[in-house]
């Protein structure tokens, strides 16, 4: 189900000051996606989701769920959350201590009154989907971190929801565990076809899990697109600094030929990825450390050309992290391991122009 969402605004009032928690918000979330809205703590994400669920009226706007306006300000419409068919998971495991994995998972099919029959049956295939089959008896909290959040989803999907809501549920988990509930849930999510809204403020989680991501930024949605549209090729300045790690150089547009934006920075004169930009326009380069190849002996041929020093290196297991200073500048840089250099040491490296991104805003 498509989740349509147009001019909503949420304000909230602390100690006699305003808060802007969503901006006029206008967005789309397409069907059957996994659609990510990744943010900093703070930029609207819950809040945006709760006004999705009811859980949070808006101060004005429309929200559709599959054609059907939910909520409306002008229409003085507001679908309760039970009625709206969706299913949601938290940052908190939000399952009760007191029941086993079955009642846990049960409790909103037996709130809806269905025949004990049917919720067994339905608990029961959930249960399997999530790969929680044989645990029914088990008091939740005999469980691991992991199968508790698996229990959680299991709980969202049992009523079958047009849409489930996810609220950074990763965030409790440590990382490793993060990383395999994370490959889980693309399993989950991938098999059941169903419209998935993610939060999350881990940009990682974003790239490996979504579909689309929508970047917000105080109470606005910044940049909507796939993950490696995000990171390759953001619009954004504040997208391509929080969607990983990157160089930000001042630069001015000088030109534009075979393809490519010429720019001049304090690298020298760079060939960007083409962008269609005037001569003179003020923009900022960006380039990414895991594109600075830096190489055993002569490196550097072709292109894009540029002369350094190393000035710190730091070991980091799979690779060398290294600043290389080229006059004001000081790039980050990832560097092999298996490369003699050491602080002090001149480097020659090349810039592919694709990996050289240029931001106007
Ligand atoms: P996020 O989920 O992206 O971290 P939230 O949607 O929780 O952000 O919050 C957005 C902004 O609204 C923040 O500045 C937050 O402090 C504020 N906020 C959220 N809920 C309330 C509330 N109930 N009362 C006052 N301020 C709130
Ligand atoms: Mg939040």
């Amino acid at each position: 189900m498509e989740i349509r969402i147009q001019g909503v605004s949420k304000r909230y009032f602390s100690e006699g000051k305003a808060i802007i928690a969503l901006d006029d918000v206008d967005l789309t979330i397409p069907a059957n996606q996994i659609f990510t809205l990744l943010g900093p703590s703070g930029c609207g994400k819950t809040t945006l989701l709760r006004c999705i669920v009811g859980l949070e009226t808006p101060d004005s706007g429309e929200i559709r769920i599959g054609g059907e306006v939910v909520w409306s300000r002008e229409k003085n419409i507001a679908i309760p959350p039970e009625k709206r068919g969706l299913g949601m998971v938290f940052q908190t495991y939000a399952i009760w201590p007191h029941m086993n994995v079955f009642d846990n998972v049960a409790y909103p099919l037996q709130v809806r009154k269905l025949p004990a029959d049917v919720i067994r049956r339905k608990v029961g295939k959930t249960l399997r989907f999530v790969r929680l089959e044989g645990f029914e008896k088990r008091p939740a909290t005999k469980l691991s971190g992991g199968q508790q959040q698996r229990v959680a989803l299991a709980r969202a999907l049992v009523g079958e929801p047009k849409v489930i809501l996810f609220d950074e549920p990763l965030s409790n988990l440590d990382a490793k565990l993060r990383e395999e509930t994370r490959k889980e849930l693309r399993t989950f999510l991938g098999e059941l076809k169903i419209t998935a809204v993610y939060v999350t403020h881990d940009r990682v989680e974003a790239l490996a899990l979504s579909d689309t991501i929508a970047v917000m930024r105080e109470g606005r949605i910044i940049e909507v697109g796939a993950p490696r549209k995000i990171y390759f090729d953001a619009d954004h300045r504040f997208v391509a600094d929080f969607i990983g790690r990157a160089n930000l150089v001042k630069a001015k547009v000088r030109g534009h030929d075979d393809g490519h934006t010429i720019v001049d920075c304090g690298l020298g004169a760079i060939a960007c990825h083409g962008r269609d930009l005037p001569a003179g326009s003020e923009v900022t380069l960006c380039i990414r450390p895991e594109f600075i190849r830096i190489a055993k002996g002569e490196g550097g041929a072709g292109r894009n050309v540029v002369n350094g020093r190393v000035e710190s290196l730091v070991f980091v297991g799979e690779t060398y992290e290294g600043e290389i200073r080229i006059g004001n500048e000081l790039l980050l840089a990832k560097i092999d391991p298996d490369v003699d250099l050491k602080a002090g040491d001149p480097v020659r490296f090349s810039l592919d122009p694709a990996h050289c991104l240029l931001l106007a805003i």
